[in-house]
């Protein structure tokens, strides 16, 4: 019996994602099974258009169909054939299903319900540099595997878990709800299909132990604290059959001693003698990327900033983007020691003019009253 999805749906061969989405959509609204109570042979009819559904939208399941058939999908389908439980859509469409699924399968519209390993979570504290630079490292926890004395089955070497009968090995049995039935897990043997008699020693049956594992992280450049990391498959291993959950790592950057981050600049400071702001100087300033040589020009006040562009830190969306701006404040050094010769020096300084600040020039506050428009 030859399925053709695309007929189950009425879309072209050709169709584009968002006709079959319609298309599905439109159906699935004819085929609600809450308008179709007596009608005996709605279930089939709209889990055929979910099953169809469910392959077409999916870019590489219709590529598999449109080059092997049935054949080349059928392997996606637990149990050998499209169930409820290979739907995941449910979320999709809550505006036609409402809790619909959710009622049926427990949980919240979200389509499947395999048994699956628990996620993991660990803070990990990175440097700047690792920002800046990117990063791979290794870390080092203790997660779930799955026991090497029994290889997971959870059943003393020799001895074999035993057919559910519950379920008659199935992991699954129907549960008839009005006239539409479903198929769920089964709760004695938890979807295994089998059950242990005879435990493994080493895991109590579970399949699974604690064990120490070291994993490769890549630090992505232009993360920040708070960034959350994802790693697919790398939680904890999951009961008999189940997938493994994933490992999530948030990230806290640790502060810097001489760079302060704000987004995607940076800020220093850069010490100057008195000398070399009043008469400008060649200044070579240290950079995360290496010393980087600027002009400073003559009168420079302390507390100015200098932008270095392309000096802050890397964009995290972007490969070719250009970094964000280093700023470096300057901070001007007065000498704390001085020999009676650069006193006398700075006395003849003060002498030929070097003590006035603008404030004590002449005519300062009469121009200050002018500007604010006071009365003399
Ligand atoms: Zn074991
Ligand atoms: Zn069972």
């Amino acid at each position: 019996m030859a399925k053709d999805y695309y007929q189950t749906l009425g879309v072209e061969r050709t169709a584009t994602t968002d006709e079959i989405k319609r298309a599905y959509r439109k159906l699935a609204l004819q085929f609600h099974p809450d308008k179709n109570r007596g009608n005996p042979d709605a279930e089939e009819q709209f889990k055929e258009i979910a099953e169809a559904y469910e392959v077409l939208s999916d870019a590489q399941k219709r590529q598999n169909y449109d080059r092997f058939g049935y054949e080349g999908v059928k392997g996606q389908f637990r149990g050998g054939g499209f169930n409820w439980e290979d739907f995941h859509h449910a979320s999709e469409f809550e505006d036609i299903f409402g809790d619909f699924f959710g009622s049926l399968f427990g949980m919240g519209g979200g389509g499947r319900r395999r048994a699956r390993g628990r996620d993991l979570r660990i803070n990990l504290e990175i440097t700047l540099e690792d920002v800046l630079f990117g990063k791979e490292t290794e870390l080092s926890l203790k997660r779930l595997e799955n026991c090497e004395t029994c290889g997971g089955t959870g059943a003393r070497r020799g001895s074999n878990p035993q057919t559910c009968r519950r379920c008659r090995g199935q992991g699954q049995i129907r549960i008839a709800q009005g006239f539409f039935s479903i198929t769920t897990t089964c709760d004695v043997c938890g979807g295994r299909g089998k059950v242990i008699q005879d435990p493994c020693p080493d895991c109590h049956g579970q399949g699974r132990r604690n064990e120490k594992v070291s994993i490769k992280v890549r630090i992505p450049r232009g993360v920040e604290t708070g960034t959350q990391l994802r790693m697919l498959e790398e939680g904890e291993a999951g009961p008999p059959g189940g997938e493994r959950g994933d490992l999530y790592i948030a990230l806290a950057v640790k502060a810097h001693p001489r760079y302060e981050r704000d987004g995607i600049d940076l800020h220093c400071e850069q010490e100057v003698s008195f000398t070399q702001a009043a008469l400008g100087d060649e200044l070579t300033v240290e950079t995360p990327y290496g010393p980087y040589t600027f002009k400073m020009p003559a009168g420079t006040q302390p507390g100015h900033r200098f932008r270095i562009t392309n000096h802050g830190v890397p964009r995290a969306d972007s490969e070719s983007a250009p970094r964000g701006t280093l700023y470096v404040h300057i901070r001007l050094v007065v000498p704390k020691k001085l020999t009676d010769r650069q006193k006398e020096l700075l006395r003849e300084f003060g002498a030929a003019g070097g003590d006035e600040t603008p404030s004590q020039q002449k005519g300062f506050f009469e121009k200050f009253r002018e500007s604010m428009g006071f009365d003399h």
